[in-house]
């Protein structure tokens, strides 16, 4: 990193709390990579200092702002201008400073998403019937990038199948695209999966040894991809199921790197160094 001085640009993250947050690690890295007079750092900001903090922000030069726990609804009246993704999401992951003063809050995990999935060469969901574990703020973020995509129909599944379908109904109506909802009972899921060609878990479940979803080997047709956004651990027991069952699959850690290469982009115009990004984040994460 070249040292701050009078015309550094800064960037960071917000969060309460923040202090565990990889973000510096990765987006600092690809400053120094884009020999960029930049600097990326963490803020500490609560929940009641969340509108005077984004105030600051614009009133202080910063350029972009990414947001965490428990901050991603509240900046939804702070800004000026939202896109469509952080409209259908009901959260903002990226504030950009805009040089007019006006704010713009964006949402960069569906493209991060996409971005992963085809880094890989997974097929385009566009067409496909595809099926997504879980309906918490991350699915709405999956469910609208594979929408945009093009798929043909999408499956919710989720352990509270109440909001499965709640959730079905409003991509259903929102976004046009074919929609159901169910719940993770094994009988259900293996019903409604039928002829996938993607099964993407977005639960939190896998995260800790304890908490490992249970499901039918069937599911796993060998032809079907499986997509867990999952980061840590690299590989959770849904990931070894199913390449145990032949499946070609994928860790989340792809999508955590191309959702802060989206953000950078948005803020610098240049294209994101995305493997220095990813091997500052394995680093951080070991
Ligand atoms: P969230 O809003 O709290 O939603 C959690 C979801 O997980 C709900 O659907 C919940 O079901 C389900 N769930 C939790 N424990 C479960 C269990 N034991 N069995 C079955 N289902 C369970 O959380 P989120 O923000 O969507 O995040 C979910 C996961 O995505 C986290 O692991 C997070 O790390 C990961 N993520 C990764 C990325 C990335 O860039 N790779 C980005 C965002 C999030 P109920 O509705 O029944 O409670």
């Amino acid at each position: 990193m070249s040292a701050i001085n009078g015309n550094t640009t800064v960037v960071g993250v917000i969060g309460d709390p923040i202090s565990h947050t990889r973000s510096p690690a990765m987006h600092n890295a690809a400053i120094r990579s884009l020999g960029l007079n930049w600097v990326y750092v963490p803020f500490h900001v609560t929940p009641e200092n969340l509108p005077s903090a984004v105030a600051g922000f614009r009133a202080s030069g910063v350029r972009g702002i990414n947001a965490t726990i428990p901050h991603k609804e509240a900046l939804i009246p702070l800004v000026d201008k939202m896109s469509p993704e952080a409209e259908f999401v009901g959260a903002i992951n990226t504030l950009v400073f805009e040089e007019d003063g006006r704010i713009y809050g964006d949402n960069t995990d569906a493209r991060g998403f996409l971005r992963a999935m085809e880094e890989v060469g997974f097929p385009s969901p566009k067409g496909s019937k595809v099926v997504v574990m879980g309906a918490g703020g991350a699915s709405r973020a999956v469910v609208a990038a594979l929408a945009r995509a093009g798929a043909s129909e999408i499956v919710v599944a989720n352990r509270t199948a109440s909001k499965a379908h709640r959730l079905a109904d409003e991509l259903s109506d929102r976004m046009g695209v074919t929609a159901c909802g169910c719940g993770l009972d094994s009988a259900g899921l293996l019903k409604a999966a039928e002829g996938s060609a993607l099964l993407v878990n977005t639960t939190s479940a896998g995260m800790h040894t304890h908490d490992a979803l249970s499901l039918p080997d069937e599911l796993f047709a060998p032809t079907m991809r499986v997509y867990d956004i999952i980061y840590a651990p690299p590989e959770t027991p849904l990931l070894r199921q199913a390449a145990n069952r032949g499946c070609q699959t994928l860790n989340g850690l792809g999508m955590l790197v191309h959702q802060g290469a989206i953000a950078l982009e948005l803020w610098s115009g240049k294209t994101a160094p995305v493997e220095v990004m990813r091997d500052a984040l394995i680093e951080s994460l070991a």
